[in-house]
């Protein structure tokens, strides 16, 4: 296996090949040419090799690697995508390794290109005859923006690990909750007129302020009646972020509309919280017949738990990496993961902290930290 890249190499050419996506089609890139790269890599270690488009996206892949054979096994996965970069901020090229004071700086070394480096480093010495239980890798397309390709892998069902590591920058803590996140635009359609003649109008901005006053109190009820105290918020949020209507003071307002976003806590399902919405706005959508009507802004992402009481994943996480299990508050692919049926986890190096912003960096000293939780993960799950 001489002629297959050691770390850095690896890492260097993963980040050399773009791959950002973005809901602006200016920025929007292909992820073919990293799924190419990670599909030659771990080819020629034996793997299967399953590479699928996924569908709703601009030309976008998802990979499937598969070694040994049989019911279970170890799913290690993350996104090959990574965010834009505003060039300006970074001081080096984003798509260059720059190793400067331990540390190696380039777009995706945590979020999180990087994680399969290790992998490919953490397979290199594996013989599939030694392996018991399957080692999948699974690197999926556009979690940066919809969340398509972790959507479409779970709803094929392809696989059916024991267990799954999605390598998200965590500062190698365990993460087993997140909130999920969901928005909507509520629009109102008032009826436009001269303002001197208020009865002959419908005014929507009037409509949108008793919107205000219902989702007000829907705020204040999520935050009485949900709590889960891992979590440093401990309620569900509902944020109302934007809003729009009208055009010239002297005429009555014709349409209105607002942007909310809520963050569900776990054990929450969107339908839950869309229904919570629906009933808020009822009784002004029976004053108000076919003038209120609310959609979403885009798919939404559901909330995360894996339950730590009788997970053996949980025990050799929270023992091999040194860490308790944490409640985060950014949203993964964990949940579509979790669907396989799976014990499901995040667990990666880098900080989130470093995630999504210029001069991000991977350091040094997680190297060794990230190699031993690798293979002490594919000995307990695969090997024995
Ligand atoms: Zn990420």
């Amino acid at each position: 296996m001489n002629h297959l890249p050691n770390f850095t190499d690896s890492l260097k050419q993963l980040i050399a090949t773009p791959s950002i996506s973005s809901t602006q089609p200016s920025w929007d890139q292909g992820n073919h040419d990293v799924i190419q790269l990670l599909a030659a890599w771990f080819e020629q270690l034996g793997f299967e090799i399953t590479i699928q488009a996924v569908p709703e996206t601009r030309n976008k892949f998802n990979l499937l690697a598969k070694l040994g054979s049989g019911e279970g096994g170890l799913l290690l996965a993350g996104h090959s995508d990574t965010v834009p970069f505003d060039e300006h901020s970074w001081q080096s090229d984003p798509h260059k390794v720059v190793e400067k004071a331990d540390k190696f700086y380039g777009l995706g070394t945590c979020d999180m290109k990087g994680f399969f480096a290790f992998i490919l480093q953490a397979c290199k010495n594996l013989e599939v005859h030694q392996l018991k239980k399957p080692l999948y890798v699974l690197a999926t397309a556009d979690e940066e923006t919809t969340m398509a390709g972790a959507r479409f892998f779970a709803q094929q069902q392809l696989v059916k690990p024991d267990v799954a590591i999605i390598g998200e920058p965590t500062s190698l803590v365990p993460v087993v909750m997140h909130k999920g996140h969901m928005s909507h635009r509520i629009k109102v359609q008032g009826q436009s007129g001269h303002s001197s003649k208020p009865s002959l109008g419908v005014n929507a901005i009037e409509i949108i302020y008793q919107v205000i006053g219902e989702l007000i109190v829907l705020k204040e009820k999520l935050a009485l009646n949900f709590v889960n105290q891992s979590f440093d918020v401990t309620s569900p949020t509902l944020n109302l972020g934007a809003i729009q209507g009208g055009d010239n003071a002297n005429r009555i307002c014709g349409q209105c509309q607002l942007d909310i976003d809520m963050r569900s806590l776990p054990g929450m399902t969107d339908s839950e919280l869309i229904h919570l919405l629906a009933d808020a706005l009822k009784p002004l959508a029976e004053k108000y017949p076919n003038r209120i009507s609310f959609d979403e802004l885009h798919p939404s992402s559901p909330s995360f738990e894996q339950k730590q009481q009788g997970s053996h994943l949980v025990s050799l996480a929270e023992e091999i990496s040194g860490h308790s299990c944490c409640a985060v508050n950014y949203a993964t692919e964990a949940p579509y993961i979790q669907q396989l049926g799976c014990q499901t986890i995040v667990l990666g190096p880098g900080s989130i902290n470093q995630a999504h912003q210029p001069n991000e960096f991977l350091a040094h000293s997680e190297i060794s930290k990230t190699d031993t939780i690798l293979m002490k993960m594919i000995q307990r799950y695969c090997l024995s």
